[in-house]
């Protein structure tokens, strides 16, 4: 799988720190902290370790006994450790939207109406300090502010859309609620998956469909890619509009791969990544433990 990731335009930031706050209407939002120092990072380098822990933050939060806080915590150490998901380029119908007055969306968890003004999504995203971008028609101008590093962020010249980059940026923030939408929907994949074959012998047909048909819906936001002429041969490059596309691609991939596929452990329900593929434990130690209860 490393090979078909070989060429991609992936770097991702991630800040030193991060910190909730909330709107006067009591949304609560993930962002940098003031005075965090922002890193990229090439995501693809790290895709099985990302794609687990997406999983298996997904987890905790789909779980009845995990507080609100430490939900919270859960995904701020996510966002600590890659940064936060871009959802602000994730969900359109095109990543590069500031040319145009309005921003339109597929069926997606977020946002139900199927178009908004460019200036009211925005504000989805910069709840507390706007960026200094004018925009008069289709044609947009973008000040970058702050910290020498921040603006070096914003001028990164990676080919992407300008939007993207305005996600690095340390007045950027994501919703809270959003973001543990999104983890519980990798995780719940992962799930269906696992009953699915646990329990295929004992599905009904219509439950089979059921399962199906709930795989079926992980589409849509999907990295886009083109063919790049490299020196000795054409190869795909993926343009990674936004971690979450990133994530979701590897999620996928990970779930049907035939080497190292992600699983859920039989005994302790943790994701894992199964060095076969018709392995149920994430250890031995389960292994024997779920042998020692179904014995006795
Ligand atoms: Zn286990």
């Amino acid at each position: 799988m490393n090979k078909l990731f070989k060429y991609a335009n992936s770097i991702w930031v991630r800040y030193s720190d991060y910190v909730i706050t909330e709107t006067s209407d009591g949304i609560k939002y993930l962002q940098p902290a003031p005075n965090a120092v922002p890193k990229p990072y090439d995501p693809v380098e790290e895709f099985e370790n990302i794609a687990l822990d997406a999983v298996s933050v997904g987890q905790l939060c789909m779980s009845q006994e995990a507080t609100d806080s430490e939900k919270q915590e859960a995904i701020r150490g996510f966002a600590l450790k890659y940064g936060l998901l871009g959802i602000m380029t994730a969900i359109p119908t095109t990543p590069k939207f500031l040319p145009y007055e309005n921003v339109f969306f597929p069926k997606n968890h977020f946002i139900r109406e199927e178009s908004m003004t460019v200036e009211k999504y925005m504000d989805e995203f910069f709840p507390f300090k706007k960026l200094n971008i004018r925009k008069k028609g289709s044609e947009y101008s973008w000040d970058i502010e702050g910290g020498k590093e921040v603006v070096l962020l914003g001028m990164l010249r990676d080919g992407r859309p300008d939007e993207i980059h305005m996600t690095f940026q340390r007045e950027y923030a994501e919703r809270l609620d959003w973001m543990e939408e999104q983890f519980k929907d990798w995780a719940f994949n992962l799930m269906v998956v696992f009953f699915y074959y646990e329990d295929k012998d004992g599905l009904t047909e219509k439950q089979k469909d059921f399962h199906k048909q709930s795989m079926a819906a992980f589409d849509g936001l999907t990295p886009t890619y083109h063919i790049g002429l490299m020196d000795d041969r054409p190869y795909l490059v993926w343009n990674f509009n936004s971690l979450l596309q990133g994530i979701q691609l590897m999620v996928s991939m990970m779930l049907t791969d035939d080497s190292r596929p992600i699983r859920m452990c039989k005994n302790c329900g943790k994701a894992f990544i199964a060095r076969r593929h018709r392995d149920k434990f994430c250890s031995k130690s389960c292994s024997e433990e779920w042998k020692e209860k179904t014995d006795s």
